[in-house]
């Protein structure tokens, strides 16, 4: 098996099967672009399982997905897409780097929810991008940047029902899409709380990665919370 990418979060494998590659979730967990670190004994099994059941409930609504089939409990065959060099977050309250870069309060609701654009980039600590400055550089086409959108809104509708159903706030997250090798722009990378923030809707505790970005408790309990939950629902 050829490894053909490491992230910080997950490997991709090259095993020969055509138009597919593995994809295996690793334990290690980072924070303001990898200057925190650590490791978490079972965080790769946990997220590459409630991305496997987000991309389930998602292709169920009409998603299209990368996602084939489960291998084990690390590793998942996915479609091999080319990434799109933008990263997708949707922001339902305010947190984050959004507070930070305006100065804003945490937990102001957006009705509708706000569609931002990142440039892939880790050197530049992935900035946020215009959509005329994406279209500009070529990261994207316009029919493409259309459906991104379209689809978001639509995974964005389909996400806050689950979360509100399983007794979380869906706060914001992060999507990547890919271009197959016939053009087609589908979702790919994961889902998991790694990538989204999630709280509790009375006291506002997380179940997600602010819990290491914020030491604020055990990633792994948060986690696990968030599985059960999901299990018990879909
Ligand atoms: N996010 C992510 N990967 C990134 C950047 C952000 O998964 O490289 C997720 C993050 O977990 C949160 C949402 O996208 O759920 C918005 O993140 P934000 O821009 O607030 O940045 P951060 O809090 O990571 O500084």
């Amino acid at each position: 098996m050829k490894k053909m990418y490491e992230g910080k979060a997950k490997i991709l494998f090259d095993d020969g099967v055509e138009g597919t590659l593995i994809q295996k979730f690793k334990d290690s967990a980072t924070a303001f672009n990898a200057k925190k670190k650590d490791e978490f004994d079972g965080k790769g099994v946990l997220n590459r399982k409630i991305s496997e059941l987000m991309f389930g409930y998602l292709e169920g609504h009409g998603i299209k997905t990368h996602f084939v089939e489960n291998l084990d409990e690390r590793s998942d065959r996915v479609r091999s897409v080319e990434i799109l060099k933008l990263e997708v977050v949707v922001r339902n309250r305010s947190a984050g780097s959004f507070c930070r870069r305006y100065a804003a309060p945490k937990n102001i609701t957006f009705t509708p929810c706000l569609f931002e654009l990142y440039l892939k980039e880790d050197e530049l600590d992935d900035p946020q991008i215009t959509e005329d400055s994406a279209l500009a550089l070529e990261l994207i086409n316009k029919d493409q940047l259309e459906h991104v959108r379209e689809t978001t809104l639509k995974i964005n509708e389909l996400m806050k029902d689950l979360f509100l159903k399983i007794g979380f706030i869906l706060v914001d997250y992060k999507l990547e899409f890919g271009k197959t090798s016939d053009g087609e722009i589908i979702l790919a990378d994961e889902i998991s709380p790694d990538t989204m923030r999630l709280w509790d809707p009375e006291t506002l505790d997380s179940y997600d990665k602010d819990l290491f970005r914020e030491d604020t408790g055990d990633l792994l309990v948060g986690y696990r919370e968030v599985l059960k939950r999901l299990q018990e629902q879909l």
